[in-house]
């Protein structure tokens, strides 16, 4: 059914409300890259989930009980500075694809926090003058997987945009099927990305807008950089660390992201639009979550590779900044190097390893040597490290939990002992060790089974497993017996879902 269109109110003051900044810095740059956009709202919007934990970080916790606060998350209102868009372009799938964003994301605009001042962004209140032939909707069922990785990603540890509020309605929203719209609320401290930038760059070469946005940023969000020698150079080389790091986080829990286009880049190194990612299940390096990537471009594997080739197109977009592509391209030199550090101890971590003097390298081939294996026995990715976390060093110990995941055993036997030896060697205390690794080997990641039997509830209009996933998924580190089922394999039916660009 289609309700009624609902009106569109400006917002009278309610208890606790954000306290919205005078001029958000993105309108400063006004057009061509932010134009004043009004929402097209939800009609007979509910509440699907709401986070009460980053509400009270936010200072947003009483204003969030309220209608005032489900009248504006749905599109219904306006904050008194307007709601705006921006534009971006990028390359999907390796491709120049032009302008093809934001149809559908605007910014309420920005609010001032006791952890500094954040955007707000609701997704999926109507069309924009960018919206290209969508129509400016998000459907329920991509709203809960977006809302749940956001938060399951945070709790993590991993440097994410988060999610606020999840808003539902009756209204329909034609996709494959016809399913219900949803608008998803977003929070960071920006949404820029690499396609803001290649915008200017590709589509409308606009040498000015791309030094004005460069400025901004610089003087907002890198702020170190300014004033600094070859500030365009220099931010491009710490976007490339950011990534990098980010990169070396996402392969060590197994995340893929599904669709790394580079208008999903976060220029802030944040993991940004959440859509047909997946956490792994089985290990296969070659693992590709979107059903939509016909060619295994994003497969996880692949990413941090994919990660690089995007801070090029980032790179080559800023070279009038900089003097040309070479000057641009030398101020990536920086990724693989950070990208390798980081991932190295990462897995140090996931292994339980101090670092020894003169241990690295071994200690590096000790753990792909695992992942070797583990790719090889199919064994699954999260649970393989967390009953690591459980092995014990002693000579005669069998450590069958662990053991049991493997198909050739003896194999797995000759890699335990190398283990245990380097574990002697740095005089490792089993229960000590132990617990330090399940600070870094999550019990519990959003695999795609998770989502979907919380997706199916929702879309019967129970909300209550979407609610359960969230408030799991805040401690992932955390043994929660009352959990345990969410901590296991992926049942068998998992295997035959398939998540796409759909949404
Ligand atoms: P995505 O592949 O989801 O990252 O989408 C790329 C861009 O396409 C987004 O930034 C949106 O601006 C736009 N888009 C996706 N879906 C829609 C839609 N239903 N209506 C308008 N624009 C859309
Ligand atoms: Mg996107």
């Amino acid at each position: 059914m289609n309700a009624p269109e609902p009106e569109l109110h400006r917002l009278a003051a309610a208890r606790g409300a954000p306290r919205w900044a005078e001029r958000p810095w993105f309108a400063t740059l006004g057009a061509p890259l932010a134009r004043p956009v009004a929402p097209l709202g939800l009609p007979a919007p509910h509440w699907v989930v709401r986070n009460g934990s980053l509400a009270a970080e936010l200072g947003l916790a009483d204003w969030l009980q309220g209608d005032a606060a489900l009248q504006l998350l749905a599109g219904n209102a306006q904050p008194r500075g307007g709601t705006w868009a921006t534009v971006y372009s990028g390359h999907q799938f390796g491709v120049w694809a032009g302008q093809l964003g934001d149809g559908r994301a605007l910014l309420l605009g920005e609010i001032e926090t006791a952890q500094g001042p954040f955007e707000l962004q609701i997704k999926g209140a109507g069309r924009t003058p960018y919206s290209r032939m969508g129509d400016g909707r998000a459907v329920l069922r991509s709203s809960i997987r977006e809302y749940l990785c956001s938060e399951a990603m945070a709790g993590l540890g991993i440097p994410t945009t988060r999610a606020l509020a999840l808003v539902g309605s009756p209204l329909a929203v034609r996709r494959e099927e016809i399913e219900s719209a949803a608008v998803v609320t977003r929070v960071a401290p920006s949404f820029l990305r690499f396609g803001h930038f290649e915008h200017f760059a590709h589509s409308e070469p606009d040498t000015a807008a791309l030094r004005a946005l460069a400025d901004a940023a610089i003087a907002r969000f890198f702020a170190a950089l300014a004033g600094g020698p070859r500030p365009y150079e220099a931010l491009l080389a710490e976007v490339a660390r950011r990534t990098a790091h980010l990169l070396a986080q996402w392969q060590a829990v197994g995340f893929c992201h599904g669709v790394m286009n580079t208008d999903n880049m976060s220029l802030l190194g944040l993991t940004i639009d959440y859509g047909p990612f997946g956490f792994l299940d089985a290990f296969e390096p070659g693992h590709v979550c979107n059903h939509s990537d016909s060619e295994g471009r994003y497969a996880w594997a692949r990413q941090p590779g994919v990660a690089l080739w995007n801070l090029h197109a980032l790179a080559y977009a800023l070279a009038p900044l900089v003097g040309g592509p070479e000057q641009a391209r030398a101020a990536l030199e920086g990724y693989e190097s950070a990208f390798g550090d980081a991932f190295g101890a990462a897995l140090a971590a996931k292994l339980g390893l101090r670092a020894l003097a003169g241990c690295e390298e071994q200690d590096r081939t000790l753990a792909d040597d695992l992942l070797q294996r583990m790719a090889a026995d199919r064994a699954d990715f999260s649970i393989t490290f967390r009953r690591l976390a459980g092995f014990v060093s002693a000579p005669d110990a069998a450590n069958e939990a662990l053991r049991d995941l493997f198909v050739d055993r003896a194999a797995f036997d000759a890699w335990a002992r190398r283990y245990a030896e380097r574990l002697r060697a740095e005089s490792s205390i089993d229960a000590e060790r132990g617990a330090r690794m399940c600070r870094v080997n999550p019990k519990y990641v959003l695999r795609n089974h998770l989502a979907e039997t919380a997706i199916r509830r929702a879309r019967a209009g129970d909300f209550a497993e979407v609610q359960r996933l969230a408030r799991l998924l805040e401690r992932p580190y955390d043994e929660q017996p009352e959990h345990e089922a969410d901590a296991g394999f992926a049942p068998e039916w998992a295997a035959s879902l398939e998540v796409s660009c759909s949404s």
